[in-house]
C-alpha cells in the first residue's frame, strides 16, 4: 500500500472541505515566500492525534460513549495550544484543521506556543450540568498524557467555557495531587484565570477593525452599521465592544436565527433574553431575521463568529460589507475568498482577527507560571499592543507584494515558523 493510500484509509484528510480548504491557503502562501517544500510538507499534517471514546454515565441511568479529540499540530515555537470545542459536528479532520489553524495563528502573533485542538461530538446544549462534568472529567483524564503546563494546554472553543476548563484543571491537579493552573486557560478569576480572558477574543476582533478601518478611512461612529453572526463568547463581546465605540449593531443571531432592527439593538437586552428564553424567537426590540439573510446585510461591517464554511462560493457574491472581520476560524472558504476580493470587501482573516483569545490565554500562563496578576488595563494594552503590530505585519506584507490580506496573513506566520523548523531540523 502506498504512503498516499494508507493515509486516505486512516484519516482521509485531505478529502475534508476545511481541510483542503487550509491546505490551499498555505500551499498558495508558501508560493508568495518560497517556502522550503520540506517545511510545507512537514505543517501539511499534524505531528500527533489522539482518538479517545468517552463513557458518561447519562440522567437516565444509561451509558453513552461519546467520540473525541486532541490532536497537537506543531510544537516547534514552544508547548501546543488550542481550545477544545464541544458541537455534534466535531470531527477528527475538522479538529485537524483547526489545530494547523493555531499553529499559524500563534505563530502570526508570535506567542512561544505551538498548536493544537480538541473536541467532543456531542451536544452540550441538551446535557445537564452533571453530564458535561463527567463527559469532561473522563475526557481530561483519557487526553491526561498529552496535556501539560509546558506540553499542551488546551482553551474554551465553541460549546465550552470557563466552567469546562476548571473540571479539566481540576481533573488534571486531582491526578498530580497539587493544583496545576497552568495545564488550561480560560479559567475563572478565582482559580487562576485573567481578567480580560472572557472578551478577548471580541476584543480583539474589533482591534483589528480599529486598524482596517484607519487603512480604509473608515469613521467608526453612530453611522458605521455591523451584524454579527453567533452570539457566543465571540460574537456577544465583538457586538457588545464594537457598541461601545459608538457603531450600530443592527443584527445578531445564533444557531436558531437571528434579530435586525435598523435602528440598532440593545446588545444587554438581547443578551439577557437569549439567556432566559434560549432563543432570539419573541425578542421585542428587533424584527426576526435567519442566519442567511444576516451575512447578505449590506452593513459595514460584518462579523461571521459561529462556525467555519459559512461565506462559500454559493453566497459570496451576496456579501455586501465594506469590512469582513473573521471572528470565527474558517468562517469563508477560498472560492468565496477570491470572490470577496473582487468585490472589494476588505478582510480581516480569523488568524489575525480572532487571534486575541489566545494571546490574552498566553497572558493567563504567563501570569500563572509568575504568579503575578496583571490589572485589566495592563492586559488590554499588551493585547492592543500585540494585535496592532500583527495587524501591521500582515497590512505591509499585503501592500508590498499585492496579495490579500488572507494570504499575506498566512505568509508573514509561515515565514516565522518555518524558519524556526529550519533552525531546529528535522530529527533525526
Ligand atoms: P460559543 O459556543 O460561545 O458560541 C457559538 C455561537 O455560534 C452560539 O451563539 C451558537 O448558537 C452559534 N451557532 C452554532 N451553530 C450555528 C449555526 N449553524 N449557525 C449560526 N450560529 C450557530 O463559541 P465561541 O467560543 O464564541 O466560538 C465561535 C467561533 O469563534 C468558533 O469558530 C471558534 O473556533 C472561534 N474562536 C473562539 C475563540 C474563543 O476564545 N472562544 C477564540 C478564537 C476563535
Amino acid at each position: 500500500m502506498s504512503d498516499h493510500h494508507s493515509e486516505e484509509v486512516i484519516v482521509g484528510w485531505e478529502h475534508h472541505p476545511f481541510y483542503k480548504n487550509c491546505l490551499d491557503v498555505m500551499s498558495a502562501a508558501g508560493r508568495q515566500i518560497d517556502l522550503d517544500p520540506n517545511v510545507y510538507q512537514r505543517l501539511a499534517k499534524p505531528r500527533r492525534v489522539l482518538y479517545v471514546s468517552i463513557p458518561v454515565r447519562m440522567d437516565d441511568g444509561t451509558i453513552k460513549v461519546f467520540d473525541g479529540f486532541r490532536v497537537q499540530h506543531n510544537t516547534t515555537l514552544g508547548p501546543a495550544k488550542g481550545g477544545i470545542r464541544y458541537h455534534p459536528e466535531v470531527n477528527l479532520a475538522e479538529t485537524s484543521a483547526l489545530s494547523m489553524l493555531m499553529t499559524l495563528k500563534n505563530s502570526l502573533v508570535r506567542l512561544p506556543l505551538g498548536g493544537a485542538k480538541g473536541g467532543i461530538r456531542c451536544d452540550p446544549t441538551t446535557m445537564s450540568r452533571r453530564e458535561k462534568q463527567s463527559l469532561t472529567r473522563r475526557y481530561t483524564s483519557e487526553i491526561f498524557m498529552l496535556i501539560g503546563p509546558d506540553k499542551d494546554i488546551p482553551a474554551p472553543d465553541v460549546g465550552t467555557d470557563a466552567q469546562t476548563m476548571a473540571w479539566v484543571m481540576d481533573t488534571y491537579s486531582a491526578q498530580l495531587g497539587y493544583a496545576v493552573p497552568g495545564v488550561v486557560t480560560g479559567k475563572p478569576i478565582e482559580i487562576g484565570g485573567s481578567l480580560g480572558r472572557v472578551d478577548a477574543t471580541g476584543r480583539g476582533v474589533v482591534y483589528t477593525i480599529i486598524e482596517a478601518a484607519k487603512r480604509l478611512n473608515m469613521d467608526l461612529g453612530e453611522n458605521t452599521t455591523v451584524a454579527v453572526q453567533g452570539f457566543g463568547n465571540v460574537g456577544y463581546y465583538s457586538a457588545k465592544i464594537i457598541n461601545s465605540l459608538g457603531c450600530k449593531v443592527v443584527a445578531v443571531s445564533d444557531v436558531s436565527g437571528g434579530i435586525y432592527n435598523s435602528k440598532g439593538l440593545d446588545i444587554n437586552a438581547a443578551r439577557n433574553w437569549l439567556n432566559e428564553h434560549k432563543t432570539f424567537d419573541g425578542f421585542p426590540g428587533g424584527d426576526k431575521l435567519s442566519n442567511k439573510e444576516l451575512l447578505e446585510l449590506k452593513v459595514d461591517i460584518l462579523i461571521p463568529a459561529a462556525l467555519s464554511n459559512q461565506i462559500t462560493k454559493e453566497n459570496a457574491d451576496k456579501i455586501k460589507c465594506r469590512i469582513l472581520a473573521e471572528g470565527a476560524n474558517g468562517p469563508t472558504t477560498i472560492e468565496a475568498n477570491d470572490i470577496l476580493n473582487e468585490k472589494g470587501v476588505f478582510t480581516i482573516p480569523d488568524i489575525l482577527a480572532n487571534s486575541g483569545g489566545v494571546i490574552v490565554s498566553y497572558f493567563e500562563w504567563v501570569q500563572g507560571m509568575q504568579s503575578f496578576f496583571w490589572s485589566e488595563k495592563d492586559v488590554n494594552n499588551k493585547l492592543w499592543e500585540i494585535i496592532s503590530s500583527a495587524f501591521n505585519r500582515v497590512y505591509d506584507f499585503h501592500q508590498a507584494n499585492k496579495v490579500d490580506m488572507r494570504l499575506s496573513a498566512f505568509a508573514v506566520s509561515i515565514e516565522h515558523i518555518s524558519k524556526a523548523m529550519l533552525y531546529r531540523g528535522f530529527f533525526p
